[in-house]
């Protein structure tokens, strides 16, 4: 929904059907911004059960599991068919080829390094 009002708490709006409730205890941990985000978790986890999360968290827990929620349904959102696994698969495979080039350049490193020609002033020594 791009056409969506930005000043509306989109857990209110998702709670309520309101705009902002005064005993709104979560809102602030899902900015207007995010809606599409905690729509989509809504839709995959369900409402009930983000608020039994959010409920089931210290105070000091709820900012974190605010943005897991978000960021789960932000992955989602990108990758609607592999969503978290789809991610965790693009990501190991970046941190495997990254690997592999590391062992690559080491490897030039070592070569480079077998080489090259006493300096100068290792000479004068
Ligand atoms: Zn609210």
């Amino acid at each position: 929904m791009n056409n969506r009002n930005v000043n509306v708490c989109p857990w209110c709006n998702y709670h309520y059907g309101e705009n902002h409730d005064a005993n709104c205890i979560y809102g602030r941990y899902f900015p207007p911004e995010r809606a599409t985000d905690l729509e989509n978790a809504c839709r995959l986890f369900g409402f009930s059960n983000l608020l039994r999360l959010m409920h089931s968290v210290r105070p000091n827990e709820r900012e974190a599991t605010a943005n897991s929620i978000l960021r789960e349904g932000s992955v989602w959102t990108n990758d609607p068919v592999q969503g978290v696994l789809g991610k965790e698969f693009t990501l190991t495979s970046q941190i495997e080829s990254f690997e592999r080039e590391l062992e690559s350049t080491n490897k030039l490193l070592n070569i480079i390094e077998v080489k090259e020609p006493p300096s100068s002033s290792n000479l004068m020594k």
